[in-house]
C-alpha cells in the first residue's frame, strides 16, 4: 500500500508491506505477489510485501482462495507500472531529478 510519511519536514509517498503494514524501504527487499489468470481482460490484485515471511503469507491467502500465485521482483513491478502508465524512460529521469532536489525519506 502506498502512504505519505511526514518526517523531518519533508512528507512523501512510501510503500507499506500489505501483510505485515511495515515500510518496505528498499525495494530489494519486496515483492509483487498476485493470482495468475488466463482470462482475456482480467484484473487481479496485488499485494506488496517483504521478501520471506511476508511473501509466504500473501501466496497462502491467494492459494486459500483455490487460485495459482505468482510473484515478482518490487523493482521490476514499478518499472512495468511506470511503462503501462505511459511514463517514458526521459520523464522518469525528469521527475527524479526533482526529487533529487527534495531528498529521500529516511
Ligand atoms: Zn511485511
Amino acid at each position: 500500500m502506498i502512504k505519505i510519511l511526514n518526517t523531518q519536514g519533508i512528507s512523501g509517498p512510501v510503500l507499506c508491506c500489505d501483510v505485515c503494514d511495515e515500510r518496505i524501504d528498499d525495494f530489494g527487499l519486496g515483492a509483487a505477489v498476485f493470482s495468475r489468470s488466463n482470462a482475456e481482460n482480467s484484473l487481479t490484485p496485488v499485494f506488496i510485501v517483504h521478501k520471506g515471511g511476508c511473501h509466504d503469507a500473501a501466496e497462502r491467502k491467494i492459494r486459500a482462495a483455490g487460485l495459482r500465485s505468482g510473484w515478482e521482483e518490487l523493482k521490476h513491478h514499478f518499472v512495468y507500472l511506470l511503462h503501462n502508465g505511459g511514463v517514458s524512460p526521459e520523464s522518469f529521469v525528469e521527475s527524479s531529478v526533482s526529487a533529487d532536489r527534495i531528498g529521500r525519506i529516511r
